[in-house]
C-alpha cells in the first residue's frame, strides 16, 4: 500500500513499516519539508527494491538492515537511514560505516511510555487483572485464583540505568521498594536516589522483581538463561521491555513450568519479527516456542506497545523529521550513530 506526501520537497524518503497510528504524527512533523512515501511493507532483501528512486529511508524495529540488505540500498543510492526507534539492533551498523550510509536514532521520546507500561505489566500480573476481568465476565465473583503480593518494600532489580531504567526505578522508589541495579556505567542520579548498584548475579540472588532496559548487544544477547534463571527467587517477577534477544524464552518458559520462577511480563520476544506489528489472525501460528509462551498462565505478554503513547509517537516523529532535516542539509545529524 503506498500514499504519496508532499510533493514539492527536496528528500524524497520511504518509510518502512509505516503504520496507521503514526502516519499523522509523522505527517505534521514533516510539513511539505520532505516527501514520504509510506509502505507498510518490512524492510528485506525482498522489499529493499522499493526504495529506489528516494535517498533516504525511514525503519522501525522490525526492519532488517542487516549487510545484504544494506548493499542493496547503496547501490540503489541511499545514503541516509532514520531509525524511528531508540534501539539499533536491527541495523548492522559496521556494514553501514563500510558503505557510507549515515544512520540516525531517536535516542529519546518518552522514557516514560515504556517504564510505565513495564509497571502496568507488572501490576496486571501480579494482581491477576486479566484472570480478574475474565471471571467478573463470566459472572464469577469469587476470588479464590487472585492473590497477589504487595509491591511496596520490595526489593527491585533495573538491569540498565539508562534513561528509561531511571524513569522505572523512580516509579517503583514512589511504591516504596528497595532499589539495586546493574549497569556497566554506574550515573550519579542512581547514588543520590539511594540505588544501591550490585553484581549482577547478586541482583539475580535479591530480587523479588527485575526489569530490563539495557540494549541487545553481543554482550547482553541470551544474559538472562537458565544459569540466571536459577539464581532467582522462585516468586521472582521478571520485566522484559527492552528487546526479546536479551532473553532465552526456552530456559524463561522451563524455569517458569519447574516453579523457578514467578511470573513474566513481557513486552518484546526473541523472534518478533515475525509476529509483531501485523494482522495474523488468519494464519496458522507455526512459532512452537510463542504458543507456549502465549498460553503459560505465568505470563503476560504485549506486542512491543510498550512505546505506544501520543508523546512518544510525536517525539518519534519530529526527531526523525530533525535528522533528516540535518541531512537535507548537508549536515551530521545529532543523533547520527556512526562517528
Ligand atoms: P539508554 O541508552 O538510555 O540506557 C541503556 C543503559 O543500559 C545504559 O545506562 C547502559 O550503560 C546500560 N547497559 C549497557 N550494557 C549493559 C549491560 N551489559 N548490562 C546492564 N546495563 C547495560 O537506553 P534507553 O532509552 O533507556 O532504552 C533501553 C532499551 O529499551 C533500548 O535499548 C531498547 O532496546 C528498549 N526500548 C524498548 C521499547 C519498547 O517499545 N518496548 C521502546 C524504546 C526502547
Amino acid at each position: 500500500m503506498y500514499l504519496t506526501l508532499h510533493l514539492t520537497t527536496l528528500m524524497k524518503v520511504l518509510v518502512y513499516s509505516a503504520h496507521p497510528y503514526e502516519i499523522p504524527f509523522l505527517e505534521t512533523a514533516a510539513a511539505k519539508k520532505h516527501e514520504l512515501v509510506l509502505t507498510q511493507n518490512k524492510l528485506s532483501l525482498e522489499t529493499v527494491h522499493l526504495a529506489s528512486g528516494c535517498q533516504a529511508i525511514a525503519l522501525f524495529t522490525g526492519d532488517d538492515a542487516s549487510a545484504p540488505v544494506l548493499e542493496k540500498l547503496k547501490t540503489l543510492g541511499i545514503r541516509q537511514i532514520a531509525l524511528r526507534s531508540a534501539g539499533f539492533d536491527h541495523v548492522d551498523l559496521g556494514a553501514a560505516k563500510k558503505l557510507g550510509i549515515n544512520v540516525a536514532n531517536v535516542p529519546v521520546y518518552s522514557p516514560y511510555a515504556i517504564a510505565e507500561h513495564a509497571v502496568a505489566l507488572l501490576m496486571a500480573l501480579n494482581r491477576k487483572l486479566i484472570e480478574g476481568q475474565r471471571l467478573i465476565r463470566s459472572n464469577d465473583f469469587r476470588l479464590n485464583t487472585l492473590v497477589g503480593f504487595d509491591i511496596h518494600g520490595r526489593t527491585v532489580g533495573v538491569i540498565g540505568t539508562g534513561t528509561i531504567g531511571m524513569v522505572f526505578s523512580k516509579i517503583m522508589k514512589g511504591f516504596g521498594t528497595n532499589l539495586i541495579a546493574y549497569d556497566p556505567i554506574q550515573n550519579n542520579e542512581s547514588s543520590s536516589m539511594g540505588i544501591e548498584y550490585v553484581s549482577l548475579d547478586e541482583l539475580f540472588r535479591r530480587s523479588d522483581i527485575i526489569s530490563i532496559h539495557c540494549p541487545l548487544n553481543d554482550h547482553t544477547r541470551y544474559m538472562i538463561a537458565a544459569a540466571q534463571l536459577q539464581l532467582m527467587k522462585r516468586e521472582c517477577i521478571l520485566i522484559n521491555t527492552s528487546r526479546g534477544g536479551i532473553v532465552n524464552t526456552e530456559d524463561l518458559l522451563d524455569a517458569l513450568d519447574r516453579g523457578h520462577l514467578g511470573g513474566a511480563c513481557l513486552d518484546v520476544y526473541e523472534k518478533e519479527k515475525a509476529l509483531f506489528f501485523e494482522d495474523h489472525q488468519k494464519d496458522l501460528l507455526t512459532d512452537d516456542l510463542f504458543a507456549r509462551v502465549i498460553s503459560n498462565t505465568k505470563v503476560i505478554v504485549t506486542g512491543h506497545q510498550a512505546f505506544l503513547t501520543i508523546e512518544a509517537l510525536q517525539g518519534i516523529s519530529n526527531t526523525t523529521i530533525e535528522n533528516l532535516d540535518s541531512w537535507q542539509a548537508g549536515k551530521k545529524s545529532p543523533n547520527e550513530l556512526i562517528p
